[in-house]
């Protein structure tokens, strides 16, 4: 069915951020330099969450692919984390690093695997982050879904700033949007530091995006 032909029952969406086209976001969007490749693995649930930030982060980032699903077919997330891209002149192979915390006791007994230690450093052209977009219960079940991912090598986070996106509550105090997550963890694979432009761009999107949800909120109030 086209956005044409819906019955006004549903809301027509737009077709790049999957939001009501009344609260589409890719106006905010702005293409970021980036090397170190990006894979979102969206949760099912997370595709038409007008509060999420997969969609507006995947518009920002020329080098990323978006994939949707909770259980992945094995051979398309192994081509997706360890095959080339396809991407011009690109074709280097990347090492490939999950975005998420270390393996606790509790997911050990639970017969989580342990992570695979961290390549040696490397430069952003030879690195794929992979990054799960999802609420946290969400992220852990697709963790668990998914051997392959399990098995990644992991990169946490230093220095982690409190999340500014309080309107999203489904996430736990202190833990980060993903395109904010997202953002920090390139900073630290790129060497972007400080007030790097590429970071400002990408906090400056997600502020527009922040007044634009706030704005809708009140809208909707007065409705
Ligand atoms: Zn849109």
């Amino acid at each position: 069915m086209s956005i044409f032909d819906s019955p006004s029952s549903i809301r027509a969406r737009c077709p790049q951020c999957r939001r009501a086209l009344r609260t589409c976001v890719c106006a905010l969007a702005r293409a970021v330099p980036h090397a170190v490749q990006v894979l979102i693995l969206m949760h099912p649930m997370e595709v038409h969450e007008a509060k999420g930030t997969g969609h507006l982060l995947h518009l920002c980032l020329p080098h990323s692919r978006l994939l949707v699903g909770e259980r992945f077919d094995p051979v398309q997330l192994q081509q997706a984390l360890q095959g080339s891209w396809g991407e011009a002149g690109n074709a280097l192979p990347r090492h490939s690093l999950l975005l998420y915390p270390e393996t606790t006791q509790q997911d050990a007994a639970l017969g989580l695997a342990a992570a695979a230690p961290p390549p040696a450093p490397c430069a952003p052209q030879r690195l794929r982050l992979v990054v799960i977009d999802g609420t946290w219960r969400k992220s852990r079940k697709m963790l668990y879904a998914n051997p392959a991912l399990q098995a990644l090598p992991r990169l946490a986070l230093k220095d982690v700033p409190a999340g500014r996106y309080a309107i999203r509550k489904a996430h736990l105090p202190g833990q980060l949007s993903t395109f904010e997550a997202t953002a920090l963890a390139l900073a630290q694979l790129q060497g972007w530091a400080g007030e790097a432009p590429e970071h400002a761009q990408l906090q400056s999107v997600f502020s527009a995006f922040i007044a634009r949800q706030a704005a809708l909120q009140d809208e909707n109030r007065n409705r």
